[in-house]
């Protein structure tokens, strides 16, 4: 469909896994793709991948101040921002609530949740198309599950990105359409650490009726779709995209 066409579109955690697979696709259907991250090499690499259908910008996205005005800078370079994806995130070092460390427990919430307020409020702030404009939040199971022992401060953000988007979406209706994906295990960076050795990839993958971890790239065709007027009567919803998990 021609509906991306020439739309700008921004993707927070954009250099890596769900968020690099979303912009791809998203350039693919013809979109502009702002792409913030931390990683520079990364967003070199994506910047000479891409040329000009994209503006890629070292933004942490925990720090207000930058996300406000990376915003300005992108408003005045593209006009205006018609899509986001909330999808930054970190899962921390490993802590239970009994030896928690508070200056890691501050970075979780700083840059899984933190930044979902600090990037949506200024991407409503920006202008946008006047009808379609969407935001897409990166929640988890883990925000049911609980997630793995030891990633308690980042199943508490997931869940808190669920009631954030529940929120967002009755604020924002009927100009701004808010959803969430709550992606099962899927086979990106942010699993390395949790994954180190194959026996344990095939363990968890005994736990999912579908027999194997996703792939970012099936998230990505998720987030487009809710992005996308394709979505058009849905606001408000967590969708799964975990092989039944
Ligand atoms: P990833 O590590 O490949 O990508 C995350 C990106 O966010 C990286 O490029 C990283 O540099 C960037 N980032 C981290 N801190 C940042 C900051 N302060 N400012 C800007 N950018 C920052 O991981 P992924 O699997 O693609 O994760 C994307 C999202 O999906 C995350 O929110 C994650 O919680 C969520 N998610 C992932 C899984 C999974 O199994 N992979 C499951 C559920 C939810």
């Amino acid at each position: 469909s021609a509906f991306f066409r020439d739309r700008v579109a921004l993707v927070t955690g954009g250099a890596s896994g769900i968020g690099y697979a979303v912009a791809g696709k998203l350039v693919g259907l013809g979109a502009k793709v702002a792409i913030w991250d931390i990683q520079k090499e990364r967003l070199d690499e994506c910047q000479e991948r891409y040329g000009d259908r994209v503006l890629t910008r070292s933004v942490n996205v925990s720090d207000k101040a930058a996300v406000s005005k990376a915003m300005d800078e992108l408003t005045r370079a593209w006009g205006g921002v018609d899509h986001l994806l909330n999808n930054a995130g970190i899962i921390g070092q490993r802590m239970t609530v009994q030896d928690f460390d508070g200056d890691e427990l501050d970075r979780v919430l700083a840059v899984n949740l933190k930044s979902m307020f600090y990037v949506s409020s200024a991407f409503i702030r920006a202008s946008g198309a006047e009808s379609s404009r969407s935001i897409v939040n990166l929640s988890s199971i883990a925000a049911r599950t609980g997630g793995m022992v030891g990633n308690i401060a980042y199943a508490t953000t997931k869940g808190a990105a669920a009631s954030f988007t529940y929120a967002l979406a009755k604020e924002l209706a009927p100009h701004v359409r808010v959803n969430a994906l709550a992606p099962g295990v899927i086979n990106t960076e942010i699993q390395k650490d949790v994954f180190a050795d194959p026996a344990s990839i095939e363990a968890m993958a005994n736990l999912i009726p579908l027999k194997r971890l996703g792939t970012a790239e099936e998230v990505a065709d998720a987030a487009v779709w809710l992005l996308s007027d394709g979505a058009a009567y849905i606001t408000g919803v967590v969708l799964d995209v975990s092989g039944g998990r």
